[in-house]
């Protein structure tokens, strides 16, 4: 059993999937920590998201089982994550290990639940059961507000409600595997 959850940020798609993999027993992988892991080591290394040349490099180097890191979540690399995104040989780089990640959770566990923008499109387009979630975009920036105000972190409800647009914008509008719901 392959579960695709698809959806914008701040929707709840991880706490979804999550408490769907726990009820079944099925593996459980976050794909926007994979895109996560490239953007941050891209900004570490003083390289710019926007260049595809250099956020390929770094995304044919991580390694996806070692995603551990409290910046990760941060707004600067979530802005860098949907940077990196864009370009297709990054997406061309993680796509592999995402499906060898569903492969051997099926053989092991019988079953996965994944979560991101493009798995039930084009990651795993034979997925058995395909979600995908919305909600209002002043929803979702209320809910990642109170998020990183609950981290320590200086924000305003603005200032997150113009992060969050900005993204949707990015990852509706690319050119490839952009965040839409798949046709079945
Ligand atoms: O889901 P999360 O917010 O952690 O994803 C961070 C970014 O990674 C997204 O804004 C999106 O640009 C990208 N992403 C993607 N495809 C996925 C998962 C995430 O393009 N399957």
């Amino acid at each position: 059993m392959i579960i695709a959850v698809d959806g914008p940020s701040g929707v709840g798609k991880g706490t979804l999937a999550k408490a769907l993999a726990e009820h079944y027993g099925y593996a459980f992988l976050d794909t926007g920590l994979l895109y996560r892991q490239v953007a941050l080591v891209v900004l570490d290394q003083g390289k710019d998201p926007e260049n595809e040349e250099e956020a390929l490099v770094v995304a044919c180097e991580i390694d996806p089982t070692t995603a551990h890191d409290d910046r990760l979540r941060s707004p600067e690399v979530s802005t860098a994550a949907s940077q990196v995104a864009k370009h297709l040989g990054v997406r061309e780089a993680l796509l592999q290990f995402q499906k060898d990640f569903a492969d051997t959770s099926v053989s092991m566990r019988g079953g996965v639940v994944l979560d991101g923008r493009d798995i039930g499109t084009n990651i795993l387009p034979h997925a058995e059961k395909k979600l995908y979630l919305t909600a209002h975009t002043e929803v979702r920036a209320e809910r990642r507000y109170q998020e990183l105000i609950d981290r320590g972190e200086k924000t305003t409800f603005d200032e997150v409600l113009a992060h969050v647009k900005a993204r949707d914008k990015r990852d509706q509008e690319r050119v490839h595997a952009p965040l839409r719901p798949a046709e079945d």
